[in-house]
């Protein structure tokens, strides 16, 4: 199964994040409780169109690349809300359409707005950053319930720690990251006399 991560492409996202403040280092409370010596959060740099556009252009190169197509599938769809434009901009970049998923009341995840997928179109899942994966599990029990052809999935970051977290489905993705996390009684950075204390993620100045 497909499972590939580019190197120079990987480099290239990582100093994006890190330049528009999307990937931090440092001491952090996350909103579960637990403390990180990261934090990820893809949107800040997918708020720059033209940033947006070349992760999209390097994620849809190592595709081609792959499968050997010009045209491998015939639509993006992502998860409301995180993947939304992730979803549009990928799409734009394979020349295809793209199509956003809404989570339903009762579990799950829907087409609306009147997307469609016909059956046998083969369709690429797009997520900013897979952890647990379990959105985009949701998403492929949808289109396997509408009848699609051939899916994967693509992400710009895999933190899910390892190389299949989807089982059969290949899986795309520019970059892996490790972000260890610790219930703050086991916080490493704490112990350490040279860190500061946790902090929100979003409560210091942000690079520009
Ligand atoms: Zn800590």
């Amino acid at each position: 199964m497909a499972a590939l991560a580019g190197s120079a492409a990987a480099d290239r996202l990582l100093a994006g994040l890190r330049e528009t403040g999307a990937l931090l280092e440092g001491h952090f409370l996350l909103s579960s409780g637990r403390h990180a010596g990261r934090y990820v959060q893809c949107a800040r740099l997918l708020q720059h169109p033209e940033r947006s556009a070349a992760a999209c252009a390097d994620l849809a190169g190592l595709i081609r690349a792959d499968r050997g197509e010009e045209r491998p599938f015939d639509l993006v769809v992502g998860p409301a809300m995180g993947a939304v434009t992730l979803a549009y901009e990928l799409a734009r970049a394979l020349g295809v359409r793209g199509l956003f998923a809404e989570r339903v009341a009762g579990g799950g995840f829907a087409l609306r707005r009147g997307f469609s997928v016909a059956p046998g179109e083969r369709v690429l899942v797009a997520e900013d950053v897979v952890t647990t994966g379990r959105s985009v599990g949701e998403v492929l029990e949808l289109l396997a319930d509408l009848g699609a052809g051939e899916v994967a999935v693509a992400s710009l970051v895999n933190r899910s720690g390892g190389d299949a977290p989807f089982g059969g489905t290949p899986y795309y993705r520019l970059a892996d990251l490790e972000v260890p996390s610790w219930p703050a009684a086991e916080c490493p950075l704490c112990a350490d006399p040279g860190t500061g204390p946790a902090v929100k993620p979003g409560s210091r100045p942000e690079p520009e």
